[in-house]
């Protein structure tokens, strides 16, 4: 680094973090650091050292990229860092602004004073990957701001402003103005002997207050243990927090380090930085021009204000951009604007939205019935009926009203987009963006790239997804893209499951043991049966007739049972209630189909039910890769992470497939193939790697 980063302004010595984009502290950082440190602890002149981060933040944490690896051990390490800081006989002052985060705010409670920009930010996030704060934080917060305002800050990794920050006894000094001046004018105060009133400077030495109800921690760890199942990382969290209180110090930190070190090694924690990479990761656009224009969008069309539309217009309104929602049926207009207007005074109700707010949202959509009111959208997506004939004209009149350079996109789950782009004159500006129900709330959108989509309107769509807050994940056409292609193998061998001796009650325990947010048949009550059957009756004369066709399904719409909506489904529903009751009548139509089938039912094991399930994922998702349809397997986890329920803490089925390692994965799956026949047929993809001894995160 050849910037400068040491300074001396009268008697106080300037360290400046920097390290672009983040400041974060790695190995190279730290021991720049440390040797200001030693330079200006040797400069008699300096009786007085700030710590400032340059560019927009304090410092982001440390590098996630480094952990198990050897330089995240190489000394100085963050913890020497932090206790030769606080061991300073010349008093250290963090000067924070922007963010400090995770070994970035450690690195300030090490400091013997804190000062903070309004509107900095302060947190210690390590719980969302899988971590605990292991440079001290957990023992030296909550000796700052008390056991449980540390629980929340730690546990549930939330953030707090510097105002807050303030109250709660994390910082010394808001600052308004220019932090520079402001850190050496609080510097000077010190040398003056007119310190901020407050306890030891140095925070290890200070006392933990015991929480105020003496059942704290008991009930935290209930609550954790019942809220975030399969997780390690909340409880250790905990455990340490609780060790501040009734351990030493040093004792405390020696505990830190040591559930650390294991929280680190753990499967769990390397699932979610997998994750928390993957979304970097997937911003990245293969074959994508350097200089792809990206279209400016001011005012967004959205047609069709069914579930879907309604939806994705809130995501947008709350985003600022203004939405035309344009109806053919004027009561489906009004019930549409009235479900959007419902929704919003409900988040509003529940104060997590100012009521002046939520109107100004409401006022940001505005419900239309003539479809010539697009001709201003910079972007048009369509939520119509999920209908060929229906899209198509639809399409062919969007591409005579809307200007020549807006973005045309369909929301549908899974007709071809290439078909849909051939009814326009301009296909190069037309694309798929994939909303998930419902969709003002569910974060992933996959983008469909069309064969004809051209760069700019790919980089056009992944920007404003992006803007509305939402993660977009690139695909291609297929039947069903990354995500329904994918449950469909998934669904299909949960139904055989149940003619081979499982119930559904049976199939949903297990896939939820294994933390899948709800079972298969659960969750296709919830979203309706009626969609699926549809598909099947399209499809049943081409269906090749020598391959196992599970008539379950078929059987219980036949009895007008369409999931939740009508009472029953593959369970049974009280009315008004939610909860899936198990159902002899469907246990009965079950063994019929068996017999029927000639199939004998015998007992399934729970992990045989993950098996059938999840590898039929994970094959599947391999085609998907080897056909381009995604672009990396990253990119499959997060589709499946943030649309379908599956475990952030397994890290997403083609690194949970990964971590079993895929050589057993194949070797189950050719048992598979050898008893159930050819829709087990590995996937080539899967064979190569697992014969060589790769990943999928690592083919190559
Ligand atoms: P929906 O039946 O709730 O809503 C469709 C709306 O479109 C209706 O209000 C209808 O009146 C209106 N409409 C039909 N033709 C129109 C036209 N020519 N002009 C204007 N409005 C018209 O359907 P939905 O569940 O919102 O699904 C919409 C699309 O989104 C479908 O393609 C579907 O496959 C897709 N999708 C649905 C889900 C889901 O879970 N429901 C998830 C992802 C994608």
């Amino acid at each position: 680094m050849n910037r400068e980063t040491y300074a001396v302004h009268g008697a106080t010595a300037v360290i400046t973090l920097d390290n672009p984009p983040v400041n974060g502290m790695g190995h190279a950082m730290r021991q720049e650091v440390a040797g200001h440190l030693d330079t200006a602890w040797a400069d008699p002149a300096v009786s007085a050292i700030v710590i400032i981060g340059a560019g927009k933040l304090f410092c982001g944490g440390a590098d996630i990229k480094a952990f198990n690896t050897p330089a995240s051990r190489a000394e100085p390490s963050s913890r020497t860092l932090v206790a030769r800081i606080e061991a300073s006989a010349k008093p250290v002052i963090a000067a924070v602004h922007g963010s400090a985060l995770g070994l970035g705010l450690e690195f300030a409670m090490g400091c013997h004073y804190r000062i903070a920009r309004r509107g900095a930010k302060l947190a210690l996030p390590e719980v969302k990957l899988g971590l605990l704060p292991g440079g001290g934080g957990t023992q030296r917060l909550p000796r700052l701001v008390g056991v449980e305002a540390a629980a929340t800050m730690i546990v549930e990794g939330e953030s707090v402003d510097a105002d807050r920050a303030l109250a709660l006894g994390l910082v010394d000094e808001v600052i308004d103005g220019e932090l520079l001046p402001a850190a050496l004018a609080f510097a000077d105060r010190l040398a003056g002997g007119v310190a901020a009133a407050r306890e030891h400077p140095v925070v290890s030495r200070r006392a933990v207050r015991p929480p105020q109800d003496p059942g704290f921690f008991a009930a935290q760890r209930q609550r954790i243990a019942a809220s975030r199942r399969g997780q390690p990382a909340p409880l250790e969290c905990l455990a340490c927090i609780e060790a501040a209180l009734t351990m030493p110090f040093d004792e405390g930190l020696k505990f830190e380090r040591e559930r650390f070190d294991i929280l680190v090694n753990g499967t769990e924690s390397k699932a979610m930085r997998h994750l928390f990479l993957a979304e970097r990761a997937a911003a990245k656009i293969d074959g994508l021009p350097a200089d792809t224009a990206v279209a400016t969008i001011d005012r967004v069309a959205i047609i069709g204000a069914g579930t879907m539309g309604g939806g994705i217009a809130m995501s947008f309104a709350s985003a600022g951009i203004p939405v035309t929602l344009v109806e053919a049926k004027p009561e489906a207009l009004q019930r549409g604007l009235a479900t959007i207007r419902k929704n919003y005074e409900a988040t509003a109700a529940k104060g997590r939205l100012s009521a002046a707010e939520a109107e100004a949202r409401i006022a940001r959509i505005e419900g239309a019935l003539d479809l010539e009111r697009v001709g201003d959208a910079d972007l048009v997506i369509e939520a119509v009926f999920e209908d060929m004939a229906v899209k198509q004209e639809l399409f062919t009149r969007l591409d005579a009203l809307c200007k020549p350079s807006a973005v045309l996109a369909t929301n549908t789950s899974r007709l071809d987009v290439d078909e849909i782009a051939r009814t326009t004159r301009r296909p190069a500006s037309v694309i798929g963006l994939h909303f998930f129900s419902p969709a003002n709330v569910m974060r992933l959108v996959e983008v469909v790239r069309g064969a004809a989509s051209s760069p700019s309107t790919v980089a056009s769509s992944m920007n404003v997804v992006r803007r509305i807050g939402k993660l977009p994940v690139l695909v291609g056409v297929c039947d069903g893209f990354v995500g329904n292609r994918m449950v469909a193998q998934y669904a299909r061998e949960a139904e055989f499951l149940l003619e081979e001796g499982a119930t559904p009650g049976q199939v949903d325990g297990a896939l939820k043991k294994f933390g899948l947010a709800m079972g298969r048949f659960a969750m296709a009550d919830l979203a309706g049966l009626d969609i699926g059957w549809a598909g099947r009756k399209r499809m049943a004369a081409t269906r090749p007739a020598h391959l196992r066709y599970s008539k379950v399904a078929d059987r219980i719409c036949e009895l007008g049972r369409l999931g939740q909506k009508t009472g029953a489904g593959f369970y049974r529903y009280e009315a008004g209630s939610r909860s899936p009751v198990p159902d002899p009548v469907v246990h009965e139509l079950i063994e019929q189909c068996a017999r029927e089938s000639g199939i004998e039912r015998r007992e399934i094991s729970d992990a045989e039910i993950v098996e059938r399930t999840i590898y039929a994922l994970v094959n599947e998702g391999a085609k998907i890769l080897e056909e381009g349809i995604a672009q990396r397997a990253s990119d499959i986890d997060l589709i499946y992470v943030n649309g379908y329920g599956f475990p952030a803490w397994r890290g997403g089925p083609m690194f949970y497939a990964d971590t079993v390692g895929l050589a057993k994965v194949c070797e189950r799956i050719r048992e598979f193939e050898r008893r159930h026949g050819e829709f087990w047929k590995p996937a080539p993809l899967l064979v190569r790697l697992a014969e060589s001894g790769k990943t999928f995160a690592k083919p190559e």
